[in-house]
């Protein structure tokens, strides 16, 4: 009812005028997959009355935004990974956004300095252990992963692949670029086979004998388990959190920031706040098996099943700025090759 009066209001206002109604809808394009966030949106909806519009895309997404320039139709754009935020934001596209709500729910390291993307669940990049050939403390380090202990026992996905990328990037924050290049040398030395596949992949090589530990992120083991073909995989392996010497275990993020065009800014940064209440926070992290950002908000049964883990403390703008440095570095020492 308040909606509809405030509509007609609105028209009658607007009309008086001569300007556009803008309706009360928010346009979003995503990287995100949609039953990640339909159900999220459905519920935003519901409450609040404002309509969500996703345009799905696989690629293409800076330069759709550059393309539309002002008449962009978009509010919001998701994505996952922080570098990519970063790029988002390095292409001009997005504006900043001041919100009392979104700096008390999202921790400082999470979000842009800047208020120009905003962090809203965590994936951890964690170690997938052998159930049958890793001993119980025979990893707890990312450092340790270039120890001749595991000479010929690790499988990964391509060094340049974004995830990769970032943890070497929050390697450089760690230990400096001198100390990080050495590591991934070293890394690359104890790899079992030419790095290749997707993170799933290297379970199944556990699973199949190939290697005993692989890198991955967290939520790939919700992703198997409710698989029928790949339950066997993760069943074949046990989740460990390395954690950085002196620090903890690396993050990254799925985010969401608000276009430089957004025609719809209000209803948009009224979306981004709810995104960061506690209650959307633990459905949005629960729907892919990671990690609500705010201070408080748990993580669903199963992915607190896994176990508990220090957060490596560095902020992420800093991990994401790294990302030619890490590029360049994982070439020079032909991670790949
Ligand atoms: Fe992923």
């Amino acid at each position: 009812m308040l909606k509809t009066l405030r509509s007609c209001a609105l028209a009658s206002f607007a009309a008086s005028v001569a300007a556009p109604v803008l309706a009360e809808e928010v346009n979003i394009y995503s990287y995100r997959q949609p039953e990640l966030v339909a159900p999220l949106f459905a519920e935003f909806t519901k409450e609040t009355g404002v309509d969500v519009n996703v345009v799905f895309l696989k690629k293409g997404m800076i330069e759709k935004l550059v393309a539309e320039g002002k008449r962009s139709p978009a509010d919001l754009v998701l994505t996952v990974d922080i570098s990519r935020l970063n790029n988002i934001v390095d292409a001009g596209v997005t504006q900043a956004v001041e919100s009392e709500t979104l700096s008390a729910n999202i921790p400082a390291e999470y979000r842009d300095p800047a208020g120009h993307w905003f962090g809203l669940t965590a994936r951890a990049r964690v170690v997938y252990a052998s159930r049958e050939r890793v001993k119980d403390g025979e990893v707890t380090t990312y450092e340790e992963l270039a120890s001749d202990n595991w000479k010929g026992r690790i499988c990964t996905r391509s060094g340049t692949n974004a995830y990769n990328l970032a943890l070497t990037s929050a390697m450089i924050v760690h230990h400096g670029a001198a100390g990080a290049k050495t590591w991934l040398k070293g890394v690359k030395g104890n790899l079992a086979r030419k790095p290749q596949g997707n993170d799933r992949a290297q379970v199944k090589a556990i699973f199949a004998g190939e290697c005993d530990i692989a890198i991955g992120n967290n939520y790939y083991m919700k992703k198997m388990l409710s698989n029928p073909e790949q339950v066997a995989w993760a069943d074949s392996v046990r989740i460990i959190f390395p954690v950085f010497e002196g620090g903890g275990t690396h993050l990254n993020l799925a985010g969401v920031a608000l276009t430089k065009a957004a025609p719809h800014k209000a209803d948009a940064v009224k979306l981004m706040e709810w995104l960061s209440s506690s209650k959307a926070q633990e459905f949005y992290a629960e729907q892919n098996g990671e990690y609500p950002v705010k201070v408080g908000s748990k993580p669903s049964k199963l992915v607190a099943s896994w176990g508990d883990f220090k957060r490596d403390a560095i902020p992420l703008v800093e991990v994401a700025k790294l990302r030619g440095a890490s590029l360049k570095m994982t070439e020079e020492v032909n991670f790949d090759e």
